[in-house]
């Protein structure tokens, strides 16, 4: 067992002892036995959530209506989830209510993929009622039953499972991915936020190139914001270098990029996906820094507009575009700017009041904003002396 698995036995012997059963669940133990790391650990149990309350004296009520309860140990904080059925669906949402249950096999028939539907004992032993390990070892995303019912049930299994192509390579089985094409239209009965999800985890995939392909085949894209019609668009997505993309904000300005938006809709792009404000304002500096760098190497000026992080980001995407990032040389030249920011500017709206004995208003940062660009572009030195005397010359 892993680390992370061991450091939470405790917990399960704990229930154990209570006279209830407990696992681990969920993609933890996938990504345990295809020896990926595993982020965070599920632990499922026959235990009803007052029950789990009794065992534990430190517990925080995280989604008790669903059953599942935070469990604060020393080793670190476990959700531990009640065995439950979803059996009443409406609108091919999440259901409106559970009903938790005392059986294993009904908890792990609810569960959208066979490769999510294990439960791993205490001892070691694997609890494998779908016959998840065959499918885990054939590289196959199967739903757990049939595939047309699980999908009605939660249509958002269907983008679970191109994220899940996307993360792992794997081929959706025959009948599954017939299924997604059949009800790719309810889609459009799920929030935008959980789509939203699924899909960055699918752009950030090592296997994007895969996840894209089949999102395309099964016709999800018709029903995710801004790319109905946009088949060629996507596609010429998937034909690009099948490198990694490091990080959320790379992705949409890769995709927006191939969509061809225009700088001018990005905002009302991103918007119709739900970003929030701060993905979207670094998403438009990195598309913007990203046209003009695809030309020309960085000056001094985007360097100080972008700041460091995001000059950085828009130099790694130059792989998108058959050219070789130069990292190193970009923070170095970031470094080696006069300053980073008006705050290292070498005076400040108070010294230039004192200096020229005027009341503040709007000349003071116009009269700063002159003297940061003169400052970055080496005009003059970030000295204080330096700086009035060209600031009186401006002024005069
Ligand atoms: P990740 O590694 O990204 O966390 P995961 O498989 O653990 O992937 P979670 O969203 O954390 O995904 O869900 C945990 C488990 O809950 C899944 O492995 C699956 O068994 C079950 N599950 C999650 N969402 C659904 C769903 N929409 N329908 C059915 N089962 C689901
Ligand atoms: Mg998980």
């Amino acid at each position: 067992l892993p680390n992370e698995y061991q450091q939470a036995l405790p917990i399960l012997k704990k229930i154990e002892k209570a006279g209830h059963e407990a696992y681990f669940v969920g993609g933890s133990v996938r990504d345990v036995l295809l020896h990926h790391p595993i982020h965070d650990v599920d632990i499922a149990t026959s235990a009803f959530p007052a029950e789990i309350k009794e065992i534990f004296s430190k517990t925080i009520d995280v989604g008790i209506e669903h059953g599942t309860v935070l469990v604060l140990e020393k080793t670190g904080q476990y959700e531990i989830t009640t065995f439950r059925t979803e059996s009443t669906y409406q609108d091919f949402r999440r259901p409106d209510h559970v009903e938790f249950v005392r059986s294993l096999k009904e908890d792990l028939k609810r569960r959208d993929f066979t490769i999510n539907a294990f439960a791993l004992k205490e001892d070691g032993e694997i609890v494998d009622l779908f016959d998840g390990l065959n499918d885990l070892n054939q590289h196959l995303l199967r739903a757990v039953g049939n595939p047309h019912e699980r999908f009605f049930e939660d249509a958002l299994r269907m983008m679970r499972g191109l994220r899940f192509v996307g993360q792992l390579g794997f081929d959706l089985e025959k009948e599954t991915f017939t299924a997604i094409k059949k009800n790719h239209s309810l889609l459009e009965k799920i929030s935008v936020e959980r789509i939203n999800v699924e899909f960055v985890k699918l752009l950030l995939g090592n296997y994007r190139k895969k996840g894209i392909v089949n999102f395309i085949k099964s016709q999800c894209f018709e029903y995710c914001p801004g790319l109905s019609g946009k088949e060629k668009e996507l596609q010429a997505f998937a034909g690009l270098s099948e490198k990694v993309i490091k990080y959320e904000s790379q992705a949409w300005v890769l995709l927006i990029d191939q969509l061809a938006i225009k700088e001018a809709d990005i905002r009302a792009f991103l918007k119709s996906w739900k970003c929030s404000n701060e993905m979207i304002k670094i998403v438009q500096a990195v598309f913007y820094g990203l046209q003009v760098r695809k030309a020309q190497p960085f000056t001094a000026d985007l360097l100080y507009q972008l700041g460091e992080r995001q000059a950085v980001l828009v130099e790694e995407l130059l792989w998108f575009y058959n050219k070789s990032p130069n990292i190193e040389n970009v923070r170095e030249n970031y470094q080696q700017l006069p300053i980073h920011s008006l705050k290292e500017l070498a005076v400040n709206g108070n010294d230039l009041i004192v200096y020229f004995d005027k009341k503040a208003g709007k000349w003071i940062k116009e009269l700063l904003t002159y003297l940061e660009n003169a400052v970055i572009h080496r005009q003059v030195a970030n000295q204080k002396e330096e700086l009035l005397q060209l600031a009186k010359k401006h002024l005069d």
